[in-house]
């Protein structure tokens, strides 16, 4: 193995990889951020294309990658509801074709991989908080499908290229995540609710506002991802990383309505099709096998992620949707 490692990081240049490939850097391995921009930019990336050990790629994982590198971290897929529904038929192919090229790739120049999974694999939960034993209950048909079943099958694929293959695979099973670099019309509900409430526009509850979700911020996690990467070969996951603390969506918007000093109103908007009703992550593997907890709590975080899209607004990088809300 050589001192260096080379890393690819597949949807790099997304929310969760731009973070990623910049601790990577930080840490001293060679990164190639591979992406097809689906749902994000270049300018994620910006900040790190001089970097001497950087390198980034415009490529589709659902067709074949061949390059040599030590580990792959396979983060390529839309996450928010409205891009990953956008095109649902892509999104399915992402996740599943894309696992299987980057399985093949990994098993190739037998590199470790990691794969993004996530706590929609859960669906609705009637077990809650949810433990990794736990099956899920998942529509099959529905909206959410694509992505949840997308992903459902990328695990699947995963356990039995280890089972077949031997591969040493890492599974983790995010739960939301927010911070700075979130799109900011990407729908999710942390970045809509800053961005309203810095446009002073009005605030899009949906439903009565009392379904929960457990925030964790990117740092965090980013750095779970790379205590999963570099545990010993027998452990695989899943494993999941969030933050086991539970709001209901009125909490965040209040709370965001607070911490920006905004005069925005809390509006009621219609509840999507199968929105879970409650989420939150048991983190004890994760505690135990990685040493690993949240350490940024909620108002902590939000504070980061307004200030970075409140210098966003400044510099004229949002502009205001021409209808409110709109998913
Ligand atoms: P994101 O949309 O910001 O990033 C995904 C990246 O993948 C984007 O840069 C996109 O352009 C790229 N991509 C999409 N399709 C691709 C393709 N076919 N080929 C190459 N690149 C492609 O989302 P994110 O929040 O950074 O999520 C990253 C990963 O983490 C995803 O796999 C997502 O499912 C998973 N995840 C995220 C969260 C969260 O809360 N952020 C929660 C659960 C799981
Ligand atoms: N949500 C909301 N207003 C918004 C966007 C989202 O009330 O403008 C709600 C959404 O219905 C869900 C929760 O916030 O109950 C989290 O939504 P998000 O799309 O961020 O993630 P996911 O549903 O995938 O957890």
């Amino acid at each position: 193995m050589p001192s260096v490692k080379r890393i690819l990081v597949t949807g790099g240049a997304g929310f969760l990889g731009s973070h990623l490939c910049e601790r990577l850097l930080e840490r001293g391995d060679e990164v190639l951020c591979v992406d097809n921009f689906f749902s994000s930019t270049r300018r994620n990336v910006e900040h790190l294309l001089d970097h001497p050990r950087f390198e980034l790629m415009r490529h589709d994982v659902t067709f074949p990658l061949y390059v040599e590198v030590d580990e792959i971290y396979n983060l390529a897929c839309p996450a928010s509801p409205v891009h990953y529904q956008y095109d649902p038929v892509q999104t399915t192919k992402t996740s599943v074709i894309g696992a299987i090229n980057m399985l093949g790739l990994a098993k190739r120049v037998k590199a470790k991989i990691f794969q993004a999974s996530t706590s929609e694999v859960y669906g609705d939960p009637v077990v809650h908080p949810q433990p990794e034993s736990y099956w899920g209950n998942v529509n099959p048909i529905g909206f959410r499908s694509c992505y949840d079943e997308g992903k459902r099958c990328a695990e699947t694929l995963f356990f039995d290229y280890r089972r077949q293959h031997k591969l040493s695979v890492k599974v983790a099973r995010i739960f939301n995540t927010y911070g700075p670099r979130m799109h900011p019309h990407d729908g999710r509900v942390v970045s809509n609710f800053i961005v309203q409430a810095l446009q002073g526009a009005d605030i899009t509850l949906y439903g009565d506002g009392q379904q929960t979700r457990s925030f964790c911020y990117v740092d965090d996690l980013v750095d779970g991802f790379m205590r999963l990467m570099d545990t010993p070969d027998e452990v695989t996951g899943p494993m999941n990383l969030g933050n086991p603390n539970e709001f209901t969506i009125r909490e965040l918007a209040d709370l965001v309505v607070e911490l920006t000093g905004s005069r925005s109103r809390v509006m009621s908007a219609p509840l999507p099709s199968d929105d879970p009703k409650q989420r939150q992550p048991n983190i004890a593997k994760a505690r135990e096998t990685l040493a690993w907890a949240p350490r940024t709590q909620l108002r902590e975080g939000l504070e980061k992620t307004i200030a970075y899209f409140d210098a966003l607004l400044a510099r004229g990088e949002i502009y205001k949707p021409k209808r409110e809300g709109v998913r």
